[in-house]
């Protein structure tokens, strides 16, 4: 079927056939939720927060703003310096830093909506939180395989990140009049960051039928993409600089590349957080490297992250040897052994994979 079939389509008959994984009693239902009365809603995404994560909460969130909500976010710990420039007034309170603020508005709110993650231990020290809330939960969220943990779930893993899925849920709930300018702004940016800037996880037109929409409310996608990607500071730079240099190896032989940083690193080049994000794309930019993996040495654990080309699975890699999971180019994982060690075992793994790793078709 052609794109432009899709694209001549009326708006509700066209998502009943992306939105393919959740049945239209759901839409209903969470309509009914959203739109009932005003209420207290509180958004919570996964450790770490990405572009996708803080997108996805800013652009809903400002959504339900306007319904009159009083809205709140909470993530785990710290996000990025580049993602701190949203026009969005709605408040994001770090639990890591105060924990009892953010337990005071979950104690208050009657929604809890759980964006970009699909089981609790992905938000870490928020996981007993977010199973013990006692209102509402609603999951919007794109990777595979989710534990049922909400009452509500919109959960599709065709979507190349929760903000595409974020806009079509709010427009299969009949709620687009509530966007504005800052939602928009904001689910555009989770689009292009989880999808490296437009280069992977399109699968499908609806993406940029989603962007083609959200230049509608008068973003400055160009200032979006300065915002985030030509925002280094010297030291994350350096950072880079070294890692590629020093602390990059690559396995022609397997097609894979390892990338591993110590805390000695993190504070030679004063990492502060999200200064090691995209790292582990740069490998596969080698010409015929179809596996990268980034190890990151933490104070009682290494964090792993895999990215890949083509066929070759890096959640069910991470999964596997890792205890992670996440999309199958992008996943991201985490052991008790030592840096050294976690990359031993990566080494050491690339043999297991050979086969699979060779015929990767891209
Ligand atoms: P990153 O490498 O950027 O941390 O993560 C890449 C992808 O894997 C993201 O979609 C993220 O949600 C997922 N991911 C990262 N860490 C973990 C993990 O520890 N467990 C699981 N299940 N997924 C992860
Ligand atoms: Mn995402």
């Amino acid at each position: 079927m052609s794109a432009a079939y899709f694209l001549s389509l009326p708006v509700q008959l066209y998502l009943i056939l992306i939105l393919k994984n959740t049945e239209n009693s759901v839409f209903s239902e969470l309509k009914k939720l959203l739109t009932a009365k005003p209420g207290r809603v509180v958004l919570v995404t996964h450790e770490n927060p990405d572009g996708d994560a803080i997108g996805s909460c800013i652009g809903l969130g400002e959504v339900l703003k306007n319904i009159g909500h009083q809205v709140n976010i909470i993530v785990p710990n710290d996000y990025p310096e580049f993602l701190h420039w949203f026009s969005s007034k709605v408040e994001i309170a770090v639990y890591r830093n105060n924990a009892e603020k953010a337990q005071k508005i979950l104690a208050e709110s009657d929604i809890l909506f759980c964006l970009d993650f699909n089981e609790p231990k992905r938000t870490r020290n928020l996981e007993d939180k977010i199973v013990q809330f006692s209102g509402t939960k609603v999951l919007i969220d794109h990777h595979p395989h989710p534990s049922q943990f909400c009452n509500i779930s919109v959960s599709e893993p065709e979507y190349s990140s929760t903000c595409e899925l974020v806009f079509d849920v709010v427009n299969k709930t009949e709620l687009t009049e509530f966007m504005n300018r800052e939602a928009a702004e904001a689910l555009f940016t989770g689009i292009m960051t989880d999808t490296g800037s437009f280069s992977h996880n399109i699968l499908r037109a609806n993406l940029f039928k989603t962007v083609a929409r959200l230049i509608e409310w008068g973003i400055n996608t160009e200032k979006i993409h300065e915002a985030v990607y030509h925002n280094f500071s010297v030291s994350r730079m350096k950072l880079l600089g070294n890692s590629l240099s020093q602390k990059m190896k690559v396995f022609p032989e397997y097609r894979s590349a390892v990338i591993w940083i110590s805390q000695k690193e993190l504070e030679e080049f004063n990492f502060q957080p999200g200064d090691a994000e995209g790292f582990v794309n740069y490998p596969l930019s080698i010409n015929n490297i179809v596996f990268s993996a980034l190890f990151m040495e933490k104070k009682d654990y290494t964090k792993a992250s895999f990215r890949s080309k083509g066929n070759f699975p890096a959640n069910s890699f991470s999964k596997e040897h890792f205890s992670g999971g996440g999309h199958l180019n992008a996943a991201g994982g985490e052991t008790k052994l030592s840096l050294n060690q976690a990359v031993e075992k990566f080494e050491e793994l690339l043999n297991e994979y050979k086969e699979q790793l060779l015929e990767t078709i891209i």
